[in-house]
Parts: structure tokens; C-alpha cells; sequence
């Protein structure tokens, strides 16, 4: 038997109880892996285990697609009407609004995010983004096509059938609700393997998804390592389509297995270097705002983090004093401490991988302007750092360093922004300041992104679609799109006077 986690919250943010399963859950069944292994959980804050969890492998992974099959073919996808699929949904996501706190507690014990932003944030968006789903399942239909008058032809929108998802660390809950919501809307069933650094909201969730009262199979939760449990979905032969969120590295690899075994549909949602261009005329005080936002918030591990700031030749200076004192002012600590802006990075291999890429902006002879350093004597804190005097080729210009590092590079000109803007494989958000309208439009139609955000940074909505250009990805989470990730369009073709 799968031990249980309880723990008491007895911080200034949240005073409260949680208690969980530490199992794999598999057809409605929380349960030991078949190996019996189990990993454990590391508070990011502090360094120290938290709990430990069950471990699944290939053969759970296995375990799992069967039941999820099973469940696909007789109680869920076309044997469900949508209006009852929405109904499950919109309950999850009401007893999800009753544990609201607890959630955000969690996620901060796990992740190291603040409660403010964990609460205000995460949870407030995974909630709205589970009732929008909720809200299409009885409504993505197919069309009727004109053809001519000896034919009726008309599509229908199936589900796709079992689904793999694999999802990241850095919005544990919100990952998991941007890839089971629109699946289950849309009548699929689910294998999904959460990071394995941070397990716990997912299994807090379990929870409220047999409240709810998913019959059992159509959501599988397996905990594991990438390398297994999450290869072995990537490579399954019978899973139909993975939905990956993770880095650009690791999308590879799940398109090449996915390639070679059954040619599975594949979305990706992967890394970024984003742009943030602000324009001699942009409104200085909200652009600095927003470029601490943008670089900065979640610690610098957000995928469409504003992380290469770009500023207009004439207000550089300004900005940059500016810019340097805001960031200077941010206030670092335990993320359930009061006022905190900035809490751990996840844990110590990300910790590490950034100190090694403020090292490298060093040895590559770029100016470290501020932080740079660990921050206290425990958990896993970096400073807010800011490079200067970068050139395009430095790999802390190139690559996505996931933390609160940023660099901060003039432009002459228009033309010049955009060039230097769009100097990047990655793909996925760029941010424009200007008061100028027609300038800020312009731009923002020649960055080469799947988000653009005028006067704005890191602002997404669960309306709106999300997802990226070049090797940011493919496909697109949010609103409408992402019902087709989740659809297979079947035409129907109805002979109603041809002869032959
Ligand atoms: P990661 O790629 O290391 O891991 C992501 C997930 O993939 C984890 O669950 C991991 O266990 C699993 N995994 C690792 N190796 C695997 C393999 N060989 N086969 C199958 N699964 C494997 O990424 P991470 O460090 O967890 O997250 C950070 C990355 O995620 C960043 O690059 C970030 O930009 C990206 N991200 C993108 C978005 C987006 O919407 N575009 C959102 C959040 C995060």
C-alpha cells in the first residue's frame, strides 16, 4: 500500500492541514509501482526530503495504457456526451475553488514559488482554464461542407483516443490543467507524468478527480523519471498522441520516439529566449515594471521569460539605473514569508546549471552588473542578475538559462531591434514597449513569436492560445486551438443521388 503524505502549514501565508496518497494512480486506484521503488521530494527552500513517492516505470507506464484504453472504449470518448464530460469538469473544478489555499500551499512547499503568486496565480488560472474546457465539451462540433446536391458531406470532431502527457516543473498544477482539460472536453483519456520535481499538486489532485466523479481509467497520474516513465510514454504503441511541455532537448527525443514506433500525433510546447523591445517613447516606469516582471517572475523559470531586454540607444542609461534599483529592491526569501517576491530555484541541478551560465557570461568577458551569487546559506536562491556589454554569440545570449538571469543590449533603430530580436532558434514570446501605436503594431507583426504582448510581459489568458514559432514548438494550448491537439477530424461522405 502506497503511504499517505499529511502535512501541517503553520506559515504567516497559510495556516492548514494537507493529506494525500504518494501512489501511482492507475484505474482509479492509488497503488505502489510494480517495482516498488519510491524517490523522494525535496523542499527547494531548505534542501531537505519532504516526503517520498512512489516511482513508476515502463511496466506501470504499461499498466496504465491499458486501463486508459479500456476506459477510452467503453466509458469515456464516444460513449460519454460532451454536456457530461463538461459536468465532471466544472465539478473538478468547483472542489478545486474549496481547497484553493491548500492547493497554493502545497505547490509553494514543492516548487519554492511564493503563496501570493502560487494562490494568485497558478491556482486562480488551473481552476479558470478546467471550467473553460468545461465549457466546449459539449460544443466542439463538426460542419456541414457543400458540395453539390447528389451529397452530403459533413465532419465530425472525435476524440483522438489515450493521450501521454508529459509536463514540467515550473507551473506544476497549471501545466497539468493546460493538458488534461482540453483532452478530457474533448472525450480522451490520459496517462500524464508530472515532473519528478515536483509530484505533489498532481497527487493532491487525484483526489478531487474521483470526487468529481471521473469513473475510473480516464485519468492516470504515473510518477517517474524522464528517462523511463516518461520515454516509455513517449514511445508507447499504443498511445495515440503526447502532448510534451518541457525543454527543446527533451522534445526531441519524444518526436524521434513517437517517430519510430507508431507515429503518434505530437505537440510540443518547449524553451524560449524572449525578446523585450522597449522604444525611446515607451511609458519608462511601466516598462521597467513589466521587464522585472517579465524576466524575473517565477524566479526566471517561465518558458516565455522576457530574459534579452532590449533598449532603445537613447534611454539606456535611465533605464538601466532604473531597471538595476527595481531589481535590487526585489525581496528574496521563503516563499511563504510576507512581501516575498522571489523564492528557490527548484532544485539543486537547476541551481547549479544557472551558476554555471553566470560563470560562462563571466569567462566570455560580458560585465556582471548585478547579483550573480547565491542567496543565504540554504535551499537554492540565486540572486536577480543582470549582464551587460553581452555580444550575440555569448551563450547567455543564445540559450535559456531558466533563472533570474537577464542581459540588457541597446538598439539604434527600429529595424535594428527586430533584427537583433529575432536572432534566436527559439520562437515562443517577444514583448513591445512604445506609446506609438503604429510603431508598436509594426513590430509586433515582424517578431518571429508565438506571443506578442504590446506594453506587457509574461500575461497570458486561458482563453487565448499559447505556444511557439520555430524550434518553440508545435501546435497551441489555450482557447479554441487547443481543441484541435486533442481532435481527430473524421469526413463523412452521404451519397443521396449519385450513380455509378
Ligand atoms: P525537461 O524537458 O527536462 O522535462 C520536462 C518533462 O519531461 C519532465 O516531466 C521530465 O521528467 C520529462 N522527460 C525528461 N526526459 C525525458 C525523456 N527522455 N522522454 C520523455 N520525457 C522526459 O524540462 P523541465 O526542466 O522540467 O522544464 C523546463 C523547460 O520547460 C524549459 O525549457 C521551459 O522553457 C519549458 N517550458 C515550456 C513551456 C511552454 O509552454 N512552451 C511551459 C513551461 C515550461
Amino acid at each position: 500500500m502506497p503511504q499517505t503524505f499529511s502535512y501541517e502549514f503553520d506559515t504567516p501565508a497559510f495556516k492548514g492541514k494537507t493529506s494525500f496518497s504518494t501512489g501511482l494512480y492507475i484505474n482509479g486506484k492509488s497503488v505502489d509501482g510494480i517495482d516498488g521503488e519510491t524517490y523522494d521530494v525535496v523542499n527547494p527552500s531548505t534542501g531537505k526530503v519532504v516526503t517520498n513517492i512512489s516511482m513508476g516505470t515502463s511496466k506501470d507506464i504499461d499498466v496504465a495504457v491499458k486501463a486508459a484504453r479500456e476506459a477510452f472504449s467503453t466509458r469515456w470518448g464516444l460513449n460519454v456526451p460532451g454536456a457530461e464530460r463538461g459536468r465532471l469538469l466544472m465539478k473538478l473544478a468547483d472542489l478545486m475553488d474549496d481547497c484553493a489555499d491548500e492547493l497554493a500551499a502545497i505547490e509553494s512547499l514543492d516548487n519554492g514559488k511564493t503563496f501570493g503568486w502560487a494562490r494568485n496565480g497558478d491556482i486562480v488560472h488551473s481552476i479558470q482554464t478546467i471550467r473553460y474546457f468545461a465549457g466546449w465539451a459539449d460544443k466542439n462540433h463538426g460542419k456541414v461542407i457543400e458540395t453539390d446536391d447528389s451529397k452530403l458531406a459533413y465532419t465530425r470532431h472525435e476524440p483522438i483516443g489515450v493521450c501521454g502527457q508529459v509536463i514540467p516543473w515550473n507551473f506544476p498544477l497549471m501545466m497539468l490543467t493546460w493538458k488534461i482539460a482540453p483532452a478530457l472536453a474533448t472525450g480522451n483519456t490520459i496517462v500524464l507524468k508530472p515532473s519528478e520535481f515536483t509530484p505533489l499538486t498532481a497527487l493532491r489532485m487525484v483526489g478531487l478527480i474521483e470526487q468529481a466523479g471521473f469513473p475510473p481509467g480516464i485519468v492516470n497520474i504515473v510518477n517517474g523519471f524522464g528517462s523511463t516513465a516518461g520515454a516509455a510514454i513517449a514511445g508507447h504503441p499504443d498511445i495515440d498522441k503526447v502532448a510534451f511541455t518541457g525543454s527543446t532537448l527533451v522534445g526531441r527525443k519524444i518526436m524521434e520516439a513517437a517517430a519510430k514506433t507508431n507515429l503518434k500525433n505530437v505537440t510540443l510546447e518547449l524553451g524560449g529566449k524572449s525578446p523585450n523591445i522597449i522604444f525611446d517613447d515607451a511609458d519608462i516606469d511601466q516598462a521597467i515594471s513589466w521587464a522585472i516582471h517579465g524576466v524575473f517572475w517565477n524566479h526566471g523559470q517561465c518558458c516565455s521569460a522576457g530574459t534579452r531586454i532590449f533598449v532603445h540607444e537613447k534611454i539606456y542609461d535611465e533605464f538601466l539605473q532604473k531597471f538595476t534599483a527595481k531589481a535590487q529592491s526585489l525581496k528574496i526569501g521563503d516563499p511563504f514569508g510576507t512581501d516575498v517576491y522571489q523564492g528557490p530555484q527548484v532544485s539543486q541541478i537547476q541551481f547549479d546549471r544557472i551558476m554555471s551560465y553566470i560563470d560562462s557570461g563571466k569567462k566570455d568577458g560580458a560585465t556582471l552588473h548585478l547579483g550573480g551569487a547565491r542567496f543565504g546559506s540554504e535551499g537554492y536562491f540565486i540572486q536577480p542578475t543582470i549582464f551587460t556589454d553581452t555580444r550575440p554569440d555569448m551563450k547567455i545570449v543564445r540559450e535559456e538559462i531558466f533563472g533570474p538571469v537577464g542581459v540588457v543590449i541597446q538598439f539604434h533603430d527600429e529595424d535594428d531591434a527586430v533584427r537583433q530580436a529575432n536572432d534566436t532558434h527559439y520562437g515562443l514570446a517577444a514583448s513591445v514597449f512604445s506609446k506609438n501605436i503604429d510603431r508598436a503594431l509594426r513590430v509586433a507583426n515582424r517578431l518571429h513569436a508565438g506571443t506578442a504582448w504590446i506594453n506587457c510581459t509574461n500575461s497570458t489568458n486561458t482563453q487565448v492560445p499559447f505556444g511557439g514559432y520555430k524550434q518553440s514548438g508545435i501546435g497551441r494550448e489555450g482557447g479554441e486551438y487547443a481543441l484541435a491537439n486533442y481532435t481527430a477530424v473524421k469526413a463523412v461522405h452521404v451519397n443521396i443521388g449519385m450513380s455509378i
